[in-house]
């Protein structure tokens, strides 16, 4: 038994054989070639085969795994067309008389280099892409027709990487895992890896492959991130029976997704998801979530050693944005103090933290922060649906500033040219009693509200939600919180406003009921309870 460990990017288990992926490489050679315009011609007609590939491709990726992850193959045919490509690859057959394959592997190979030399770790994995467009076209000019791969059994593919079209192209059907041994959780392969529902393993280093051979048997633990060779009898009951589990959730998501969220009686209701970091979009999608209800954009902060800049919040931001193909997303503005500490923020020690400078308390004490935080949001907003909301509101006058440091940040951006959505709804993340109390004064100010049950509980009772003493103390389905919610959603809606809950709270079955008794609109969980809260829902009858 042999084990070797990278990185899980998809949770789940395969057993079975292990198919080494060779691709059948074209060499490229420079050749002399006098006839530039020949050259040329030839570059023309294997970039339009390229994108006709690439266009049955993207229909392909549409059928399996949706639009937002298609979307990659569309933008390999821009790559295509990109005018700095092939300005660079004309200038060489022109300017140096080199065949057209030569020069579209140097200009490959280059751009390549120069994505991974930047510092974003999500450009850096565009590499990938320019590489896997200058291949198709290299053996679209070598007349070898689409890079494809013919598998006949189920298998666990194992490869040094595997290119976007590369993957999309295999026969999902008989593709029992993927493992890599480069490879990085934010390349595209990864992303459709996950919302193939195939479990992935990527960077366990090149020694693997020069050691494993076609047929070994062997277990690819995509959340461990192991893959074992030849696994004893325990390795594989042991496997077993986490598939037996994965089984029985599949089994319900097969049920339920692409299914409305809608009562016995009609009542529809948004059921959406709560991410911490861009990462799980896989997780949203997969899971059939309507948008994100919570992007809790401190993890970003939690996760740097120094401020992250506008322009890798910028980044973060779009990514989210375009990954949810035009679906709502709401990103929650900073929110750390209390239990999320950040180092470098050197925030002076409080004696009840869960009661001092945290949240939006911070921000409109720190403005330089929280500016730079909503350059990124509004400069993001053009790439889909988003909604901005602040956590933490006490006071009207909390929210009346926030609203006017938005306007200065949309006039800084008008100054600049810099365009912004301007169908970007605000909202309110209402976890203190106070908020819910004066939602009537704070709802026409907003577009929406979101009950953040969790603080919302700590609050209201006065225990500690990190605390696990005071648990007993602490009933989350306390009257005093369900007046409070009850409060809220029937305030948003005498002033028009939307209303949802996005604390845990949110996916508890026992009050899916309840909630939807008091007219919520929307209720966001993490991306594996989505399917449980729909199903609780399609067997409500409310005219009961
Ligand atoms: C909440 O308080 O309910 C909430 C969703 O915010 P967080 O858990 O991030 O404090
Ligand atoms: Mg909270």
């Amino acid at each position: 038994m042999t084990r070797y460990s990278g990185k899980g990017v998809f949770g789940a288990v395969a057993i079975g054989k292990i198919s080494v992926f060779t691709r059948s490489d074209v060499k490229v050679k420079r050749v002399k070639a006098d006839d530039a315009s020949a050259e040329l011609m030839r570059l023309k007609e294997a970039e339009k085969k390229a994108r006709e590939q690439l266009g049955r491709i993207y229909e392909k990726a549409l059928k399996e795994v949706g639009e937002a992850n298609a979307q990659i193959f569309d933008i390999h045919i821009m790559m295509i067309e990109d005018e700095d490509y092939n300005e660079a690859i004309t200038e060489m057959i022109c300017g140096q008389g080199v065949n057209a394959e030569y020069a579209v592997a140097v200009t490959g190979d280059n751009f390549a280099e120069m994505f991974s030399s930047m510092d974003d770790s999500y450009m850096q994995a565009r590499a990938a892409d320019v590489k896997d467009i200058s291949n198709r076209i290299i053996a679209c000019l070598s007349d070898k027709g689409a890079v494809s791969v013919n598998i006949d059994d189920k298998v666990i593919i194992c490869a040094d990487d595997l290119a976007p079209s590369e993957t999309v192209s295999l026969d999902k059907d008989k593709v029992l895992a993927f493992v890599t041994a480069y490879g990085s959780s934010n390349s595209h392969t990864a992303i459709l890896a996950r919302t193939m529902n195939i479990p992935a393993i990527i960077g366990v280093g090149a020694e693997f492959l020069s050691q494993i051979k076609n047929g070994d048997i062997a277990v690819a633990d995509g959340y461990s991130g192991e893959l074992i060779i030849d696994p004893d009898a325990e390795t594989i009951a042991a496997a077993e029976k986490r598939q037996a589990e994965d089984a029985e959730k599949k089994q319900l998501l097969r049920k339920l997704k692409g299914k409305e969220n809608i009562t016995l009686d009609g009542k529809r209701v948004n059921i959406y998801a709560n991410i911490e970091s861009a990462d799980s979009i896989g997780s949203v999608i997969l899971n059939d979530a309507g948008g994100i209800g919570l992007f809790r954009s401190e993890f970003l902060y939690l996760e740097s050693t120094d401020y992250p800049t506008e322009e890798k919040q910028f980044k973060v931001y779009k990514r989210v944005l375009e990954s949810m193909g035009g679906k709502r997303v709401i990103i929650r503005t900073l929110d750390v103090g209390a239990d999320k500490q950040v180092p470098y923020f050197k925030l002076e020690r409080e004696e009840n933290p869960a009661l001092g400078l945290r949240a939006v308390r911070l921000c409109l004490d720190r403005p330089d922060i929280f500016r730079t935080q909503l350059r990124a949001l509004y400069r993001a907003s053009v790439y889909g649906s988003l909604g901005i909301m602040f956590p933490m509101i006490t006071n009207l006058w909390e929210l009346e500033e926030c609203i006017e440091l938005c306007g200065k940040v949309k006039a800084e951006l008008d100054a600049d040219g810099i365009a912004y959505s301007d169908n970007i709804e605000l909202g309110i993340m209402i976890e203190t009693p106070a908020a819910a109390l004066i939602s009537d004064k704070l709802a026409p100010l907003v577009d929406f509200f979101s009950i953040g049950t969790n603080d919302l509980t700590q609050y209201t009772l006065a225990c500690d939600r990190q605390n696990p003493r005071t648990e007993r103390f602490c009933d989350t389905h306390h009257e005093a919180v369900m007046k409070l919610i009850e409060m809220t959603v029937e305030n948003a809606h005498k002033h028009g406003v939307w209303a949802g809950i996005c604390g845990e709270l949110a996916a508890d079955t026992s009050l899916t009921e309840k909630f939807l008794r008091m007219g919520i609109d929307e209720l966001s969980v993490s991306p594996p309870f989505v399917l449980k809260v729909r199903d609780a829902v399609r067997n409500i009858d409310l005219n009961k």
